[in-house]
């Protein structure tokens, strides 16, 4: 587990990161890795000292199975919040998903599923959410109930997600293959853009911990 700024961890689960935030109220997890891959985060949290019962809430970003892969059980053994946009909703409760690129299609079909768990709190406005310091960010494109969260600490942090990747010191599109809605991800880089944060973790790739605004800016001009 690799600590990107003052109480927000990152844990590398083979491709994918989740992330693990120390809060005043509590641990906060952002997504999940994936399915049965969850004793990573008890070894995390062991790590900084704290056990599962710390955890109070798990924001999801959006509902593909590397990142709510660990949800069901998380929730489970910690009772923890579980919070996702409500366009993603239905199919992290285990509706079937609404729309799969090809790619998706055939990964499906070899990849384990997540198992489907409730959501407590679904979003349908951009702002503050339930758990504090972090603001929620409608950021639809790689899904259609992608959100990102931007937690108010160390000049801001955002949780990308999907909705951009790590690439070097740099940002990048989430690939095309794995992206619903690729003129609406662009229209999400946009927003994520006009805002202001010094640091991003995503999904996939590396995190920028200075400058990471002006990186979605050259992005996309
Ligand atoms: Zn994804
Ligand atoms: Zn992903």
């Amino acid at each position: 587990m690799r600590e990107i700024v003052d109480g927000v961890f990152e844990i590398s689960l083979g491709y994918v990161h989740a992330h693990l935030v120390v809060t005043d109220t509590g641990v906060v997890l952002v997504d999940t890795g994936l399915p049965g891959r969850s004793a990573e985060f008890g070894k995390g949290l062991r790590e900084i000292r704290r056990t599962i019962g710390d955890v109070t809430a798990i924001l999801l970003t959006h509902r593909h199975p590397d990142h709510v892969g660990g949800l069901a059980e998380l929730r489970r053994r910690s009772g923890a919040r579980v919070v996702a946009h409500r366009l993603d909703a239905p199919a992290i409760e285990g509706a079937p998903a609404p729309s799969l690129t090809p790619l998706q299609r055939l990964l499906a079909k070899v990849m384990k599923p997540a198992e489907a768990a409730p959501v407590d709190e679904m979003l349908s406005a951009d702002g503050a959410t339930s758990v504090p310091g972090f603001t929620a960010v409608h950021t639809p494109g790689h899904t259609a109930g992608h959100v990102s969260y931007l937690l108010d600490r160390a000049g801001g942090v955002l949780f990308a997600g999907d909705a951009a990747a790590g690439n070097g010191r740099k940002v990048r599109r989430s690939p095309g293959v794995m992206t619903e809605d690729r003129a609406e991800a662009d229209q999400s880089l946009r927003r994520l853009a006009a805002l202001d944060f010094e640091v991003v973790v995503f999904g996939h790739g590396k995190a920028v911990t200075d400058g990471a605004a002006d990186k979605f800016r050259t992005l996309i001009n």
